[in-house]
């Protein structure tokens, strides 16, 4: 690098790579044939929506498989369809982002937050104590920035306290713990194909379950009216008998469209996640050892997606954080902060979410006061990130040299 010229990226965070050619050519041959919405299908044929379902199911190991409108609807449906009544206590993440506690808002059930660790994850003690103080029956397991807890022990104790587990795998496609895909411990697990997620269909969602009474309810949910025998990663029709009749329909499908975009996509899932682990690793290398700055430990048993990376500058007061995030975006890094007292863009904090009753989490807020997170893009190259790393580096470092 001239050293004269300053050191500043150009790249976009927000770029995604655009839709794969066959995914494009998958999508005009349905808007060509106008079957778009899932149950609109020709003789002998399989609607998009059903294959993806197939194939999905097939790709976590899960029995059952249903695609609908969105991630947020994949969550509430799945709080309905495991039987979450009005005014009960849901147990989730305090670091999460929206659409978790507005899923659990949004079915009349109340957020109850459990504390993050220094790792990011659940922290599983707390868990305890509050399912044993709330009496919860349900957790709602978000996996944030694809940050996986010890699942085994999560499971042990969930089973202890009889709480039913539904995974918010939102940043966790493609990941898994011990070789269990995520979304595969709990009872339902729930993805996303929201544009920033790991597949891209502007907006999607998934929910995979191996329980035949739930996904049978969570397929009347989504609106399948009685045409649920049009679906092949579903349950047999007699576990429809009764459902049928006392399952309301809260509309939220997936059409044909977006789930011909998906199928391409799924089948390059697992080396577009060996690519964002390719950069997750060239960033983690670039900071590491940086004074002031904690890299997030990934455990033996985590076998994560890096489509995000984060940080932690533990103790540092709220005026030097935000210094380092307005010097790293003169230089073209974008970083968001998770100790902001306002919700900005996408990131808020448990203490934004008002309609939920007010807790006090001293842990999480400690370490939100200094959490660092930042987007890593599949349109980034290795050099790309490398130069991200030395542009961070140097910001962060910078503190130090000159005792700010
Ligand atoms: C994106 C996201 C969701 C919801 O997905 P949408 O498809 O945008 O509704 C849920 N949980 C987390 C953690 C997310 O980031």
């Amino acid at each position: 690098m001239d050293s004269t010229q300053p050191d500043i990226f150009t790249g976009t965070f927000t770029q995604q790579e655009p839709i794969p050619e066959d995914a494009i050519a998958a999508a005009v041959a349905v808007m060509r044939h106008g079957r778009l919405h899932r149950y609109n299908v020709g003789p002998g044929e399989v609607a998009e929506a059903a294959l993806l379902e197939e194939e999905f199911a097939a790709a976590t190991g899960a029995r059952y498989c249903l695609a609908v409108a969105s991630g947020g609807y994949a969550l509430g449906c799945a709080l309905r369809a495991v039987g979450v009544q009005p005014g009960a206590p849901v147990l989730t993440n305090a670091f999460t982002l929206a659409p978790v506690p507005g899923a659990i808002a949004a079915v009349g059930a109340v957020p109850v937050f459990v504390e993050v660790t220094e790792d990011l994850v659940i922290d599983l003690d707390h868990l305890a104590a509050q399912a044993a103080a709330t009496g919860a029956k349900v957790l709602m397991l978000s996996h944030m920035r694809g940050h996986i807890c010890d699942m085994d022990r999560l499971m042990a104790i969930c089973r202890a306290a009889g709480v039913t587990v539904i995974e918010d795998c939102a940043h966790t496609m493609g990941a898994a713990w011990r070789g269990v895909p995520s979304g595969r411990h709990g009872l339902v697990g729930c993805y996303s194909t929201q544009t920033y997620k790991h597949m891209n269909s502007g907006e999607g969602g998934l929910l995979v379950s191996d329980d035949a009474q739930v996904m049978a309810r969570a397929i009347m949910l989504s609106g399948s009216y009685m045409l649920y025998a049009r679906h092949r990663a579903a349950p047999p029709p007699e576990a429809f008998e009764t459902l049928r009749w006392t399952t309301p329909n809260v509309s939220g499908r997936m059409d044909n469209l977006r789930a011909a975009i998906l199928r391409p996509q799924l089948r390059r899932l697992p080396a577009q996640c060996a690519a964002w682990n390719d950069r997750y690793r060239v960033v983690e290398a670039g900071l590491a050892g940086t004074p002031g700055l904690t890299l997030i430990a990934r455990p033996e048993a985590e076998r994560f997606v890096g489509s995000s990376f984060q940080f932690r500058l533990a103790g540092w007061g709220a005026a030097a954080v935000q210094d380092v995030v307005a010097r790293a975006a003169v230089r073209g890094v974008e970083l968001k902060w998770f100790g902001a007292a306002e919700p900005v863009a996408f990131t808020s904090r448990y203490d934004s979410w008002r309609y939920a009753p007010a807790q006090t989490l001293p842990q999480t807020d400690r370490v939100l006061a200094g959490l660092i997170d930042m987007r890593l893009p599949l349109t980034f190259s290795l050099d790309d990130c490398a130069q991200i790393a030395r542009i961070l580096r140097d910001e962060v470092g910078r503190r130090f040299q000159t005792g700010v």
